[in-house]
């Protein structure tokens, strides 16, 4: 299914109503706890929706002025957030036989250049979005690419689908092929543009983007820190220290910095509405740092994984962590898919994480990282009716897992490991239908 515009969009009844088991957290669980009082399960339970927005949750079935659409023996989650992708990068996902450096020059920057073109820039951001819908998610932060009409294409396709959005034009004036470089003076102009017309209105925000510190100058990354510090409500997106050559050649561009992380922090990028991905090679200090300046680290582990970059101490993360896709890298936007690789990955560590963890990283964690708690991450009155509707099992080996699962936390555990698109059997967009 695709939507190519506005019209092809279901509006839904004012006052409707949905049943469903309904799974979310009223606060962050404890790692490694597998029974948690930060879980809230209600099985067989509804949800009011009225002009968008959840305006009750109950046992008792609402009367008959609520439109009613029936889940029952259907888990309900909020609508996951993917903290980390890159919508130019659809097409070289699951690119062949390369680490990060090399990747990057080998698939992404030719893939990126065809978003100087309008059309292609709108094409591809409608086929993202869909596909971030397709997947359960229903916000994210996005990079773009360098050119300005990349972002617009974003922001423009998110409104349409009344999705809550963060993204902004990619800085990177140096060490990038031609066509994929800007200039600090131009960089700037299009940033302030499009802050004025796209950051704050309808469910869309700016994030001041900095691909990473290789491809910035100095003076790029100066005038990046001075746009945060003279408004902040403004995001902040960057990769730190995901790959070890990576890392290197930042010592090497940066002499005089402590740590990778200190090229962003001396600038003033690192605050309390910065996305930082990856995170892999910091140091005891950077995390200090990071905890600090209240920014968060969202952990990409299918990218991770892929690429080789290496394993994650989510365990030892005193700041907050959550998950994200990075689809090119990482091989699927599906969340699920996701947290069945940060399993895998804290399993090589000799860590187990538990769904509660994966579950809370991908939607109140970061709603609260990204100081949206009070619109998304949650099925709480008030909060914007961003709504995934689940099968707790698809085809006969799931069903069968399922059907022998015991405690809450055993079926969900085995619903995360299983589950992928294919299970998805509804998506609400400020409670209208997306699928
Ligand atoms: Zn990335």
């Amino acid at each position: 299914m695709s939507f190519t515009n506005q019209e092809k969009f279901v509006d839904s009844p004012r006052r409707w109503a949905l049943r469903g088991d309904l799974l979310d957290f009223t606060a962050a669980p404890r790692w490694g706890d597998t029974e948690s009082s930060a879980v809230r399960f209600d099985r067989g339970h509804w949800l009011l929706v009225e002009d968008g927005r959840i305006v009750g949750r109950q046992a008792a079935e609402p009367d008959a002025t609520w439109v009613r659409k029936d889940h029952a023996g259907q888990l309900v989650l909020p609508g996951f957030i993917d903290t980390h992708v890159h919508c130019p990068q659809l097409e070289v996902i699951g690119s062949y036989g390369t680490e990060l450096l090399d990747w990057l020059k080998r698939y992404t920057f030719p893939s990126e250049c065809a978003f100087a073109d309008p059309a292609r820039s709108r094409a591809g951001a409608e086929v993202f979005l869909d596909a971030l819908l397709a997947s359960g998610t229903t916000s994210a932060v996005v990079f773009p690419t360098v050119h300005k009409v990349s972002a617009e294409a974003l922001f423009g396709s998110a409104a349409a689908r009344g999705m809550r959005l963060v993204t902004g034009k990619v800085l990177m004036d140096r060490h990038a092929p031609d066509g994929l470089r800007d200039d600090v003076v131009q960089a700037e102009k299009d940033c302030i543009d499009l802050i004025s017309r796209f950051h704050g209105r309808d469910r869309l925000a700016y994030a001041v983007t900095v691909r990473f510190a290789p491809t910035s100058t100095p003076e790029q990354l100066a005038m990046a820190g001075a746009l945060c510090r003279a408004d902040a409500s403004l995001y902040m997106q960057t990769h730190v220290a995901e790959n070890r050559a990576e890392v290197a050649w930042v010592g090497e561009l940066f002499p005089q910095a402590r740590s990778y992380l200190d090229v962003y922090d001396a600038v003033g990028l690192v605050h309390e509405r910065s996305v930082l991905a990856h995170g892999i090679y910091l140091d005891p200090h950077d995390r200090v740092v990071i905890a600090d300046r209240g920014a968060q680290v969202a952990h990409c582990p299918s990218s991770n994984l892929f690429l080789g970059s290496g394993l994650f101490d989510w365990p030892g993360a005193a700041f907050n962590v959550s998950l994200a896709s990075d689809v090119g890298g990482g091989t699927s936007l599906s969340l699920p898919r996701n947290m069945l690789d940060a399993y895998k990955i804290q399993a090589l560590r000799g860590e187990r994480m538990t769904a509660w963890a994966a579950l809370h990283a991908a939607t109140r964690g970061a709603a609260e990282a990204l100081q949206l708690g009070g619109e998304i991450g949650g099925l709480s009155v008030g909060q914007t009716a961003d709504i995934c509707v689940w099968d707790w099992a698809a085809g006969p080996v799931a069903e069968a897992r399922d059907a022998v699962a015991r405690e809450l936390h055993e079926r969900v555990f085995a619903w995360m490991t299983l589950a992928d698109e294919r299970n998805l059997a509804a998506c609400y967009v400020a409670g209208r239908p997306m699928l």
